[in-house]
């Protein structure tokens, strides 16, 4: 799927938008959230443009998996072994950004349900 000039997320993956970026493979960047939930608070995004986690598996289920690897190296390379995977879906459900990502928050006490 091709990129969207407009979409913020597809702007970071180009470098056309400034990111503190943890980790990059063929498909994936990671790079920090502007506004931390946790200590460690990256998101994990395709290079390619998908609206959101399900459009992304539908399209691409090899990166939407290596989303998840890639998720799982950040947080392990930051040291944390526990940590939480995070894809909002929707706006009722809190996503802002309509380009697909996976939320990495560790380093702290995570409750649960989540809020
Ligand atoms: P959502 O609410 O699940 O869509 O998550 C979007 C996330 O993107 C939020 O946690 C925001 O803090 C984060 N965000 C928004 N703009 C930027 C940016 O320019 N750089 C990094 N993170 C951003």
């Amino acid at each position: 799927m091709a990129n969207a000039p407009e979409c913020l997320f597809c702007r970071i993956v180009a470098g056309d938008v400034p990111a503190e970026v943890l980790h990059t493979t063929e498909r994936t960047v990671a790079f920090r959230d502007v506004s931390p939930q946790a200590p460690l608070h990256a998101l994990v995004v395709p290079r390619d443009h998908y609206e959101n986690a399900a459009a992304l598996a539908a399209g691409d289920p090899e990166t939407s998996a290596e989303l998840v690897r890639t998720a799982a190296a950040v947080a392990v390379a930051a040291g944390h072994d526990d940590y939480r995977l995070v894809f909002n879906t929707g706006a009722g459900a809190g996503q802002s950004v309509f380009h697909a990502h996976l939320h990495v928050l560790a380093g702290r006490d995570l409750a649960w349900p989540p809020g």
